[in-house]
C-alpha cells in the first residue's frame, strides 16, 4: 500500500469531486498522514470514503466531512481555533496547519494521550489538549475566531457561542443520536447571531454538561 498515492486519490475522488475548493484545505489534506491517526491493523483502511474506529467506542470522521467543517471555518492562518472532539487528532493536524493556535478537548484519556503522541511525531507544536468536558468550552483561552465540534449535540451549547469573538464561525452537528444537522453560526460584528442549516450527518455523541448524557 502506497499511502501518499491513496491520499493524493482520496483527494481527487472525495474532497475535489464533492466540490471542494478551498485550496488552503485541500493542500492540509494532502500534507498530513491520515494513516498515523489510526489503529496499525486499518492503516491501509485509512483514506477510504468512511468513518473508522478508534477506540473507545469513538471514529475519526469521514474524509469529506472533515474537508467540508473546516472549509465552512474560513481560516486563513491568523485565527485563534477551538476543537472539541479531539478523538484521534486528525482534524486537529488540519487546524494546525490552517490556523495560528489550536485548542483542543478531549472527555476520554487514552485518546487524548494516543493524539498527542500522533500529533507530536508529526511536529505539530501549535495544539494544546485539555482533557476536560467541552461542552463548557475554554474560559480561559476565549474569545475563539472559529470553534469545531466534531461530536454531534442536541442542542447548540450556548456558553460556546458565548466564546466566539466577533466575526467568529461555529460549525457542529446537532439533532438526536442517530441523525444530526450540520449547522454554521456566524457571531457578526455587532454580536448579532447568524445560523446556516448546511447538510446530514452522523457523528457520535457530544457528551457533556450541557450535551448527551453520559452511558458510564
Ligand atoms: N475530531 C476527531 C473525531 C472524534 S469523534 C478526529 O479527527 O478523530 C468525537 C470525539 O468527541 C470522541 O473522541 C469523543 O470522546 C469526544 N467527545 C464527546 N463528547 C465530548 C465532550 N463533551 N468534550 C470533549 N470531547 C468529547
Amino acid at each position: 500500500m502506497n499511502f501518499d498515492t491513496a491520499r493524493k486519490r482520496m483527494i481527487e475522488t472525495q474532497i475535489l469531486a464533492r466540490g471542494i475548493t478551498d485550496r488552503r484545505v485541500i493542500d492540509a489534506m494532502l500534507k498530513i498522514p491520515r494513516h498515523i491517526f489510526v489503529e496499525e491493523a486499518m492503516a491501509s483502511q485509512a483514506y477510504n470514503d468512511n468513518p473508522l474506529p478508534i477506540g473507545e467506542k469513538q471514529t475519526i470522521s469521514q474524509p469529506y466531512m472533515v474537508a467540508l467543517m473546516t472549509e465552512l471555518l474560513e481560516l486563513t492562518g491568523k485565527e485563534k481555533v477551538l476543537e472539541i472532539g479531539t478523538g484521534s487528532g486528525y482534524q486537529a493536524a488540519i487546524l494546525a496547519l490552517l490556523a495560528d493556535r489550536v485548542y483542543t478537548v478531549e472527555r476520554i484519556r487514552p485518546l487524548a494521550l494516543k493524539a498527542r503522541k500522533a500529533l507530536d511525531s508529526l511536529g505539530l507544536l501549535n495544539i494544546n489538549i485539555k482533557i476536560s468536558d467541552g461542552t463548557i468550552g475554554w474560559k480561559e483561552e476565549a474569545p475563539f475566531d472559529a470553534i469545531l465540534v466534531t461530536a454531534g449535540a442536541p442542542v447548540i451549547p450556548s456558553g460556546l457561542v458565548d466564546e466566539l469573538a466577533p466575526g467568529g464561525r461555529l460549525v457542529i452537528p446537532v439533532g438526536d443520536q442517530y441523525e444530526q444537522t450540520l449547522v454554521k453560526i456566524t457571531k457578526q460584528e455587532d454580536g448579532s447571531i447568524e445560523q446556516q442549516n448546511l447538510i446530514g450527518c452522523r457523528f457520535v455523541k457530544l457528551i457533556g454538561k450541557y450535551g448527551w448524557e453520559g452511558e458510564e
